[in-house]
């Protein structure tokens, strides 16, 4: 049963993190009451709901995980870290043969998935996590497929939105560019506009005041050629669940994976979407 599949997630007291462990709980999986931190410990012990997380540095980990792997076997990793820590951990989660779900953004992508190729360790790595946007992303790229050169002639108009302290553009925002553009829309990345002052946020996007400091809305606007069409489309996220329960639903279809001892070892947010719903 899925309840038997313990998740240690790195690092639990990092904003991604908190709130994967916080899924974890919800959805009735066990939490594994360790992770990593990066250096600069600020408290050894958080909550997690009825949790108790012990919170170890990184220049721990070999002792760490070797208590994990014993006490919590068929244990699966949930990496919510830093850019600069995305290879080390995950070669380090390969050297243990610990399968683990890789969100965090950045590093050297090459690498990253080429050690895991070469490892036979499962892993689903994926940037963005958000199921429903990973779908919507998909249906624009078979769109861009199945009908390039519909949208010919027809200006596009991108504004994304993030909290304040995302400094570059948004990588799924560039993505459905991409499709914009097979479907025969001239338009380039730098002309995507990215919105990061809060005011502008709150009046033009209509971000809610709270979630100043945690959202990611985007518009895709299209008008015709002779301005008598236009096309709207809008995904707009609150907070960070949304990543949180597509991780979990990463690490449940890993687990599968596992136990079918499936031959593909690399996964992404596409593959879990056509593994149909875990849970
Ligand atoms: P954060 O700064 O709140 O948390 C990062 C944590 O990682 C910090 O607590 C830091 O101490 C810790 N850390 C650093 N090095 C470490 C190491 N070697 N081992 C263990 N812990 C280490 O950042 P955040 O907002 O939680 O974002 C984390 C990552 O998740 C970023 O790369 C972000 O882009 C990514 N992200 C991905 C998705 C997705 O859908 N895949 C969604 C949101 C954010």
């Amino acid at each position: 049963a899925s309840a038997d599949i313990p998740i240690m997630v790195n690092d639990c007291s990092g904003k991604m993190g908190r709130a994967v462990a916080e899924a974890v709980v919800e959805a009735g999986l066990q939490l594994v009451p360790f992770c990593l931190t990066g250096p600069g410990l600020q408290q050894n012990v958080i909550h997690v709901k009825d949790v108790h997380i012990h919170v170890h540095e990184a220049s721990e980990k070999e002792v760490i995980l070797d208590k994990v792997i014993e006490m919590y076997p068929g244990v699966i990793i949930a990496d919510y870290t830093l850019p600069s820590a995305v290879n080390d951990n995950a070669e380090f989660y390969i050297r243990r043969g610990i399968p683990f779900v890789m969100g965090t953004t950045g590093g050297d992508r090459e690498r990253l998935v080429k050690s895991v190729s070469d490892s036979g360790v499962y892993a689903v790595i994926a940037p963005q996590m958000g199921k429903q946007v990973v779908a919507f992303q998909a249906a624009m790229e078979i769109m861009a497929e199945e009908f390039p050169g519909a949208f010919a002639g027809y200006k596009l108009k991108v504004t994304e939105s993030h909290q304040s302290s995302k400094v570059d553009t948004s990588g799924t925002a560039r993505a459905i560019v991409a499709s914009f553009n097979k479907l025969g829309v001239s338009f380039e990345d730098k002309e995507i506009e990215m919105v990061r002052n809060p005011q502008e946020q709150i009046s033009k996007m209509g971000v809610p005041e709270e979630h100043l400091k945690g959202h990611a809305f985007h518009t895709y606007s299209l008008t015709s050629p002779d301005g008598m069409v236009s096309f709207k489309f809008e995904h707009n996220v609150c907070g960070r669940s949304i990543y949180a329960q597509g991780t979990v639903d990463a690490a449940l279809f890993l687990a599968r994976k596992v136990q079918e001892k499936a031959t593909k070892k690399v996964y992404n947010m596409i593959d879990v979407l056509r593994g149909g719903s875990m849970r």
